[in-house]
């Protein structure tokens, strides 16, 4: 690996743990229907964060996930969601030296969808909420991405249709057979967001790893008495593991299946 991929490496770990930080802060001012400018606040007393206590990961690592005023717990979500921008900054450089020019635009595609993923992610788990309008954005600018990288750009435009036309009528079908119980709207504008990023073939890599994925949680859930019959798990969660799943592998599979029925 050459120096310069090296440093790319720390260079995409420091901006993906500064966006995982910026991440935690669209989380919940979404969640509580805030203004997502102004200062950070601590959840509990409301005091103003100080400038040095602001460096994610080790800030929170520091103050042992207490606020540094009042000494209240500061949720894990905080650390945890910092330590994922990181690992998906370091994901998107290993795939794509962001120093290299050849590829450096892939990096910036790969290290925007896959830490745009966090916040729904989040949203669903812990209030089962999904951030519609954000989702449609995020959507509208993987797409661009696509179109404007790509050597045939309409092939990318038919493609994202066809994915888009498929998720539409396959998500849709199970909102109207469950009546909204397995899935909302919410999961209809999560489904553009993967028709945007992934566009067809992908799409169908992407669904296939969220279902077994959520399948093998659900089933284990059941198992160890985590969750009842009724319980609803979160989606977005399994669908975001599917995105990176078909990001990383779906070429390959879809490689490998082309060569299987040749
Ligand atoms: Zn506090």
């Amino acid at each position: 690996m050459s120096l310069d991929h090296v440093l790319g490496i720390v260079y995409a770990a420091l901006l993906g743990g500064a966006l995982g930080s910026f991440a935690n802060v669209l989380i919940i001012r979404w969640h509580e229907g805030a203004s997502i400018l102004g200062r950070s606040a601590c959840p509990h007393c409301k005091r103003q964060i100080r400038a040095k206590h602001l460096i994610p990961v080790l800030s929170w690592l520091w103050l042992k996930g207490r606020c540094a005023e009042c000494e209240r717990k500061i949720h894990i979500q905080y650390i945890l969601v910092e330590l994922l921008g990181v690992a998906l900054g370091i994901a998107a450089a290993l795939r794509f030296n962001p120093f290299d020019f050849a590829v450096a635009s892939w990096f910036w595609f790969e290290f925007v969808v896959t830490l745009a993923l966090i916040v729904p992610s989040v949203m669903d788990i812990r209030w089962q909420e999904l951030p519609v309008e954000y989702l449609g954005w995020m959507a509208a600018i993987a797409f661009a991405f696509r179109v404007t990288l790509a050597h045939d750009p309409w092939s990318v435009v038919i493609s994202t249709l066809i994915a888009l036309a498929l998720i539409t009528l396959f998500f849709g079908l199970q909102i109207i057979l469950s009546n909204g119980a397995w899935l909302g709207v919410g999961d209809l504008w999560f489904g553009a967001f993967m028709a945007g990023v992934l566009g067809w073939p992908k799409i169908a890599v992407a669904l296939y790893a969220a279902y077994l994925v959520g399948g093998i949680i659900a089933i284990s859930g059941l198992i160890v008495g985590r969750y009842g019959r009724k319980s609803r798990l979160a989606f977005a969660p399994m669908l975001a593991i599917g995105i990176l799943f078909a990001l990383w592998f779906g070429n390959g599979i879809l490689m490998w299946i082309a060569r299987v029925y040749a």
